[in-house]
């Protein structure tokens, strides 16, 4: 199918962009990579009679390190962030999870902000949002604002962003020295949606775990961070019986849906076995991370 007709208005500046959303209402859709947007055009499933295309928005294209973490631009595209060396250098874990979004073609479009106000709850960049505790930044033409990334993700395909707020970067605090991560993601082929995914951060002081980090998706209507499974790692010895109690405790946490690509009880099972690997490889890469 084709879409239904619409104008086309293309802004220079953030602040042009914001005015012209301000003025449209409603009737405005923000245009980035256009790789989710497009397919609802075609499909007629959204009808905005006015798309505003920011491509052309210099300023919310940028990777630049802050301190010992980054800021990342709105219209960075998926595929900088894959082979950016300072993600790889700062945020591996982030590095490896840009890996799984979709094929090359459409990381070569994808936006960071596209993806985090699509808020898919199967999708690589909120979950890694949730996990490095990101900072994420909009404005509209009255305000601008911060929110967490715990709080951003509402529901599938359902975000904190208010009608033509543009999401403008992301700020990601720096991880402490040594920390050790984990991505581990299951889907049915390469490039598709996963059907789970398990990411995780372990910090170790004198041996025991001093902060354990873990996101999932897939499993829930929104990204998750399992704080109570969090907390009880945290103090205690890692050891593989620790990491199968974790897996167990995980399982047991996440409320996943039954849907055409899996049932919830075999995401269930998917879970037990993402985060008991991730939560491994995490420790060994923590205990054998230069200092
Ligand atoms: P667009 O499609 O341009 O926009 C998406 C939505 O966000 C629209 O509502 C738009 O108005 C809004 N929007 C865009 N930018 C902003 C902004 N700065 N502020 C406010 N609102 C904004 N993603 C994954 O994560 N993992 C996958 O495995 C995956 N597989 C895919 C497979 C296929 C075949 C396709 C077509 C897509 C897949 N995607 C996947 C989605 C892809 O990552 C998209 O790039 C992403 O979801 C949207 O980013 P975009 O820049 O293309 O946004």
């Amino acid at each position: 199918m084709k879409p239904a007709a619409f104008d086309y208005l293309r802004p220079a500046s953030l602040d042009e962009a914001v005015l012209l959303l301000a003025r449209h209402g409603s009737d405005a859709k923000i245009l980035a990579g256009g790789q989710s947007l497009v397919p609802l055009l075609n499909f007629r499933m959204l009808r905005p009679s006015i798309l505003v295309d920011i491509n052309r928005v210099a300023e919310l294209s940028f990777l630049r390190a802050e301190g010992a973490g980054l800021r990342i631009g709105a219209l960075t595209r998926h595929h900088a962030l894959e082979t950016s060396p300072l993600v790889r250098e700062r945020f591996p874990v982030l590095t490896a999870a840009m890996g799984h979004v979709a094929h090359l073609a459409i990381r070569n479009r994808g936006t960071t902000g596209g993806s985090l106000s699509h808020a898919d709850p199967a999708a690589e960049l909120p979950m890694m949002a949730m996990l490095l505790d990101a900072a994420i930044h909009t404005r509209s033409a009255g305000q601008e604002r911060v929110h967490a990334a715990e709080a951003f993700f509402l529901g599938p395909l359902t975000s904190a962003l208010e009608e033509n707020e543009v999401v403008t970067e992301i700020v990601l605090p720096g991880l402490a020295a040594g920390t050790g991560w984990a991505f581990e993601e299951f889907a049915q082929r390469s490039g598709d949606f996963a059907i789970a995914a398990v990411a995780a951060t372990i910090r170790l002081e004198r041996g025991r775990i001093a902060e354990a980090r873990l996101a999932l998706m897939g499993v829930d209507e929104t990204p998750v961070r399992l704080r109570g499974v969090e907390a009880d790692l945290a103090g205690q010895a890692p050891s593989a019986d620790l990491a199968r109690h974790a897996a167990e405790a995980a399982r047991d946490a996440v409320r996943p849906n039954t849907d055409l690509k899996a049932s919830a009880e075999y995401r269930r099972h998917l879970v037990a076995g993402l985060v008991e690997r991730a939560l491994a490889t995490a420790v060994d890469r923590a205990r054998n991370a230069p200092r």
